[in-house]
């Protein structure tokens, strides 16, 4: 296959799904995949044996789940546009609102659905300022449960998302306990409660029933349905993006350029300022692995093989599927990553690609 492509193994997703798949039977919590972190389609046939359906940041996103994962379609917008509700509540099972404000203006054209609320509690387990639910002034979610009271009788559940990459169980315990102080006396009053993503429990050595234990007393104190919405925790680690080597040259350090563009292909990592991750990563020849469009700081990282790069060389930078495909974009007009799958029998199978048409059309 020509690179660049997207290349997603369904034997190394399967195991992040079955974890999953053992957090819902320990706790009796649902698992909804969160489509702004991975929505490429053509692995959904899988995903939706392990998991309950899917959660959306938009009109488009609520469409894609109903359309392509089916089972319950949650919809959330930070913001309704009053020229795209009825279609927002005609493709989901739940609706969820920013704020009073949109609650209060929207939830009468809900008619049918369950209307929840995000909640801010105000405290988070990001470190990253951008990505921080909870950093000053957020705009994601009410805090002030005065102002919640008043319409506590037309809300059916409420969300929550303030993890973000938390991989150490404790944390997300401690943040969990501080919800329940803060708005515990509203939990009880409704019938769900979306704990959002960002919870690493699909890494390797997260205590699970630690964890599932604590999402079903949870549940029980409350006495409501509880959900997780995991993105990355979904998707971790089964992607690569593989390239080739176009180019070698010496300007201090030994560079490669490959065809492929970090900011076109993996721009989560630049705006993120982290390095890309090569497997194997390892030998005596290091290198500065760079992208191809003209952004000088257009690099994936640096990195280690066993012997000097040469050209037509392929490189599979790891961890490709998060926050990556979703945000591709034809920066420069480089190529387009293809998408291929790897099945669980081994055949590779290429289920897109990408042409000049496609730049072109995404223009006019
Ligand atoms: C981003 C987001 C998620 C998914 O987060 P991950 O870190 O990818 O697990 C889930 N719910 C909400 C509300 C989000 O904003």
């Amino acid at each position: 296959m020509q690179t660049p492509f997207y290349l997603i193994d369904k034997t190394a997703l399967l195991r992040n799904l079955e974890r999953i798949q053992e957090v819902r039977r320990l706790s009796g919590a649902k698992a909804l995949l969160a489509l702004k972190c991975f929505a490429t389609w053509s692995v959904f046939d899988l995903m939706r044996v392990y998991m309950d359906g899917t959660t959306s940041s938009s009109l488009y996103e609520v469409k894609l789940g109903r359309e392509k994962f089916g089972g319950e379609t949650h919809a959330y917008s930070v913001a309704y546009g009053a020229d795209e509700i009825d279609e927002v509540v005609a493709n989901a099972d739940k609706i969820i609102f920013n704020s009073v404000g949109q609650f209060k203006r929207f939830a009468p054209r809900a008619a049918g659905l369950s209307c929840g609320l995000r909640l801010n509690p105000g405290v988070s387990s990001s470190s990253f300022d951008l990505a921080d639910p909870a950093r000053p002034f957020s705009r994601l979610g009410e805090s002030d449960v005065d102002i919640i009271m008043p319409i506590m009788e037309q809300i059916g559940g409420f969300m929550i998302h303030n993890n973000c990459e938390n991989a150490d169980f404790a944390l997300f315990d401690r943040l969990l306990a501080d919800i329940e102080v803060k708005f515990g006396r509203l939990l009880e009053r409704v019938s769900w409660v979306s704990l959002g993503g960002g919870i690493h429990f699909t890494g390797d050595g997260y205590p699970i029933a630690n964890f599932a234990q604590r999402l079903r007393g949870f549940g029980e104190r409350y006495g409501v349905q509880v959900y997780l919405e995991p993105g990355e925790a979904a998707i971790t680690r089964s992607t690569t993006l593989e390239v080739s080597v176009l180019d070698t040259l010496k300007n201090g350090k030994d560079l490669a350029i490959v065809d492929s563009s970090i900011e076109a292909h993996m721009l989560d990592l630049l705006i993120y300022r982290q390095s890309a991750k090569i497997a194997p990563d390892a030998g005596t020849y290091g290198y500065m692995v760079c992208g191809k469009s003209c952004l000088a700081g257009d690099i994936f990282g640096e990195f280690h093989f066993p012997a000097p790069l040469k050209i037509g060389d392929r490189l599979s930078i790891q961890d490709a599927a998060g926050y990556t495909m979703v945000k591709k974009n034809w920066f420069n007009g480089v190529r387009m990553p293809a998408i291929a799958i790897r099945e669980l029998d081994g055949t590779i199978r290429q289920v897109r690609d990408f042409t000049y048409d496609d730049y072109v059309s995404s223009l006019s």
